[in-house]
């Protein structure tokens, strides 16, 4: 069969992680987690003492020391930080969330992922799950899902996450980090989060047995 790219956009904690997995599960496919190379891109920033923010040039100067890509360990594809695997609690760390936003809307930024992210199609099926992969990333995907949920629900889920949100956080808090990600990954300049043109919707709320049968493909 030939290989298929299926493009998995939405905004922070829509469900779009579990929706991914379970599609690249179901297809035999490769599942690559494009939030975590922008993530992981955000730690060796914050380890560098940089102030994303405001000195996004430095951000880009950084690029040019470092390396990150998905390496096939055991079939398995893992993001790796120059030699080594990229640590899942390093970049779901809040400090990171806080800051990934900044990050991702450094064009040189962008720049510098997109062929990286691209370069996973040679892997074979993939499942790519981000912000931009219907637009921009894989425009001529097979299939595009852009799954949404409400805020309240976004809320809940981030903040039942163990190690992603900051001791003594409120759903309130939580909400409004959420929303802050989300306002910036949406309105930055370039490869806005938005839904392609011919992407599919799902919604995603409390009951993930909804999820569990993603039929559409
Ligand atoms: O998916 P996740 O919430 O882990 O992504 C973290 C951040 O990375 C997003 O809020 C966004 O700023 C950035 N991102 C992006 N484009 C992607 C994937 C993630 O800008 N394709």
């Amino acid at each position: 069969m030939a290989h298929r790219q299926i493009a998995i956009d939405g905004p922070a904690a829509s469900g779009k992680s579990t929706v991914a997995k379970l599609v690249a599960q179901r297809l035999g496919g490769f599942y690559i987690n494009t939030g975590d190379m922008y993530r992981a891109v955000t730690r060796a920033v914050l380890d560098a003492g940089i102030d994303a923010e405001n000195d996004p040039e430095a951000v880009v100067a950084l690029l040019a020391s470092i390396d990150l890509r998905y390496w096939l360990v055991d079939g398995v594809p893992v993001l790796h930080l120059d030699d080594a695997p990229v640590v899942q609690d390093s970049i779901r760390a809040p400090e990171v969330a806080r800051v990934v936003s900044y990050v991702a809307r450094i064009a040189g930024v962008r720049d510098w992922l997109r062929e990286r992210q691209r370069e996973t199609r040679a892997l074979g099926t993939i499942v790519m799950e981000g912000r931009d992969i219907g637009t921009v990333i894989l425009p001529d995907a097979s299939h595009k899902f852009y799954v949404t949920a409400s805020p309240l629900v976004r809320a809940r889920r981030r903040l039942a996450q163990a190690g992603e949100v900051v001791d003594g956080a409120t759903l309130a808090s939580v909400a409004a980090e959420i929303a802050e990600r989300d306002r910036i990954d949406s309105t930055r300049a370039v490869a806005p989060l938005r839904p392609a043109e011919d992407a599919i919707h799902i919604r995603s709320e409390e009951h993930t047995s909804e999820l569990q049968s993603p039929n559409t493909i």
